[in-house]
């Protein structure tokens, strides 16, 4: 069977109705909560452009791909082992590879943006493309358009996605893969592209 990406949707949708107190929702294993994009886009971007002021402009980006992809490590991780993920995703499991079409319709379901695999080589490659990224949206809307990918935290993603397969045992795969966004919308691409490969170094600072 194929991964059902609509029925991982409705799953979740279905699932988030429950609050606690506090807002926060109990879903998958992990705690999630509704965050406004135009909040966190402006805490990335503006600490970008701090950090760009003090010539530090690449060590910002790195910081939010890290960030990014140490989130999505630990929550995906979660996920996966979440009794959500046994009722709902591993009946629909096939192979090694098909966990990372589960972990794209989370993501969907999530908020992410419409995130979609377009190339799968196991062990070596993930390819992702987004048609309408939040980051790059909120980034153009902001700033107008950029020469560089906006989508630090798709970017984190998409390598954490590959850490989580073939990056071995939890928790010490983070970082195994690194993801480039050569194509985004916010310099003016059609679309945005995240492609991850194994890391020499593994490590993203
Ligand atoms: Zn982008």
């Amino acid at each position: 069977m194929a991964i059902d990406g609509n029925k991982i949707i409705h799953a979740v949708m279905e699932g988030s109705r429950i609050r606690e107190a506090k807002g926060i929702i109990p879903l998958f294993g992990v705690y999630l909560s509704i965050l406004s994009t135009i909040y966190y886009n402006r805490i990335n971007f503006e600490f970008e452009k701090r950090m760009c002021d003090l010539g530090q402009e690449e060590k910002a980006r790195a910081l939010l791909v890290a960030a990014a992809q140490e989130c999505g490590y630990a929550t995906f991780q979660g996920i996966r082992n979440s009794w959500e993920w046994d009722e709902i995703v591993v009946p629909m499991l096939e192979s090694r590879e098909d966990q990372i079409h589960g972990f794209t319709a989370v993501a969907v379901a999530f908020g992410w943006g419409d995130l979609h695999v377009v190339e799968l080589v196991p062990e070596e490659k993930l390819v992702i493309r987004v048609n309408d990224s939040y980051e790059a949206r909120g980034y153009i809307r902001e700033y107008g358009y950029s020469t560089a990918g906006k989508c630090y935290m798709l970017r984190g993603v998409t390598g954490a996605f590959m850490d989580l397969i073939y990056g071995g045992e939890y928790p010490d795969g983070c970082f195994s893969f690194l993801a480039e966004e050569r194509r985004c919308r916010a310099k003016e691409d059609g679309y945005c592209e995240f492609i991850a490969r194994k890391s020499p170094h593994k490590s993203i600072l």
